[in-house]
């Protein structure tokens, strides 16, 4: 099952955040103004990068680990 994963990001550091998302995941994430009512936050609304409140919230899905067994 794919998952919906997420990070915040405030308006000065979108760029450097969504850069982290491609290069740690392989993917592009969808940008969202924050809040969005789609998006399910468990953590605190701050930016991934410095730790401000977040501006826009970053989202992706990636394929879960099959387990082999
Ligand atoms: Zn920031």
């Amino acid at each position: 099952m794919p998952e919906s994963s997420y990070r915040f990001a405030c308006e000065e550091h979108m760029d450097v955040v969504i850069d982290g998302i491609v290069d740690d995941f392989a993917v592009a994430p969808t940008i969202l103004p924050w809040p969005d009512p789609t998006v399910r936050a468990e953590s605190p609304a701050v930016c991934h990068w410095c730790g401000k409140t977040a501006d826009y919230v970053l989202t992706w899905t990636t394929e879960a680990e099959t387990p082999s067994t």
